[in-house]
């Protein structure tokens, strides 16, 4: 029987047997036990299936990643321990040393850093594209050693929408996955695979969790790149794994499963980032509600966009869902049921005023966070971009008297009463 997306949220990724916890267990043991090495052994040979170390896999974590993996609509999930980890190991699950990734120039700052200055220690070179580019322009960015597109479905904060059809016709013209970090539209919104995306991340810390409670992040693998056509520009998942008893990812796991048994094995054994059962427990709690938190998110971010876009106070609003906006026919195309709850716009005075406007808000506290049931906002030029230059700032599409505000799950009446008050505070 094929469910829904409500339906799946509830009930996705595990079904009790007879007598068993309704709700998912959380299993807080970092060890499981066994009879004989032998059965140890076929574990680590990867010929068996089952559970030896929660560095590796946990089942509380495999139940929630399982969600995840049927609401985006994937073949294989992993779960790691944010966002950060999940766009690190999506990427360097296929990009090595010498190996070159293109990526739009509006994406969230902390993994623009993460490109351009951690990976670009390690060797790999990254170019970024404005997510509006030309086809023609995207087309140059490529080079023979490009291993992946990447870019955000809704973009955190410059709030672009990503055209993931122009993208992923870009990549697949190049051989190489088009990534996509969805975290701010969510798999209720919008989900990528259906439009071409190979591989969707996510910082489950925002709406997933949607309460500000656990830190947390996905890979879901959609098992339709084929790797084995470009065999050799992924060697590591087509040719045997010597760190790995020789276990060919692609032959061993097929398509479906090769990329996540890879990022598993190799950089979850190595790095470590993973998410802990009491997190990955909570994540699934904000899971079931998903369906429920997005719409309301959605619609009080649509009343405050219309609120503000009216008021002589503000200079400018960015709001896919408001009919103005530069992006509102691609969200028509890719998020016909809403878009996400963050809304940014800029107040008229510039960055001054944009600060003294957010010390007066009294719901909306000032906060390094978005995407959860309270309302928050930030000012990322002073905050989480302060470390880019002001050409960086325009590229990545904050200018520096954006405020972001990211609507919670109050009263939209509240909010825009709130705002109101502190605009004329100024
Ligand atoms: C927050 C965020 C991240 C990083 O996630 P963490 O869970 O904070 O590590 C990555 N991408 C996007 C779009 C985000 O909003």
């Amino acid at each position: 029987m094929k469910k829904r997306i409500e339906t799946r949220c509830v009930q996705g990724g595990y079904t009790p047997g007879n007598g068993e916890p309704r709700q998912i267990p959380i299993i807080q043991s970092t060890t499981f036990k066994y009879d004989t090495s032998e059965d140890m052994g076929k574990l680590f040979d990867l010929e068996a299936s089952g559970y030896f170390y929660t560095r590796l896999q946990n089942p509380t974590n495999d139940a929630v990643a399982r969600k995840i993996c049927e609401l985006e609509g994937g073949t294989a999930a992993m779960l790691t321990s944010s966002g950060q980890a999940a766009n690190f190991y999506a990427v360097f699950n296929i990009a090595n040393c010498g190996d070159h990734v293109v990526a739009s120039s509006t994406i969230y700052g902390g993994t623009f850093n993460l490109f351009s200055v951690t990976m670009k220690k390690m060797g790999i070179d990254f170019t970024f594209v404005s997510p509006d580019c030309s086809e023609e322009e995207l087309n140059a960015a490529f080079r023979p050693n490009t291993k992946a597109l990447f870019g955000e479905t809704i973009a955190n904060p410059a709030l672009t929408v990503l055209d993931i059809e122009k993208f992923a016709k870009a990549a697949h013209a190049h051989g190489v996955p088009l990534i996509v970090d969805n975290t701010f539209a969510t798999p209720i919104n919008c989900r990528p695979i259906e439009w071409g995306a190979d591989i969707v991340t996510h910082s489950t810390t925002k709406y997933m969790d949607g309460h500000g409670a656990a830190l947390g992040g996905c890979i879901v693998d959609s098992g339709k790149f084929d790797w084995n056509k470009y065999a050799d520009k992924y060697p590591g998942l087509t040719t045997p794994d010597e760190s790995y008893h020789g276990v060919t990812y692609t032959e061993r796991f097929g398509l479906a499963g090769a990329f996540i048994t890879k990022a598993t094995s190799q950089l979850m054994r190595d790095f470590g980032s993973v998410q802990s059962p009491q997190n990955a427990f909570i994540l699934n709690l904000g899971l079931e509600s998903l369906h429920v938190r997005v719409k309301r998110h959605c619609e009080n971010a649509l009343a405050v966009a219309e609120y503000l876009s009216k008021s002589d106070k503000i200079a400018w609003v960015n709001y896919c869902g408001l009919p103005g906006d530069k992006y509102h026919a691609l969200a028509e195309k890719y998020l016909p049921n809403g878009s996400c709850g963050v809304v940014s716009f800029g107040v008229k005075g510039g960055r001054k005023a944009a600060e003294s406007f957010m010390k007066h808000l009294k719901i909306a506290a000032i906060e390094t966070h978005v995407a959860d049931a309270h309302s928050c906002c930030l000012h990322p030029a002073s905050a989480t971009h302060r470390q880019m230059n002001d050409e960086e700032l325009v590229a990545a599409g904050v200018s520096p008297d954006l405020v972001r505000l990211s609507c919670g799950l109050e009263n939209a009446e509240d909010l825009i009463e709130d705002i109101e008050q502190a605009l004329n505070a100024i």
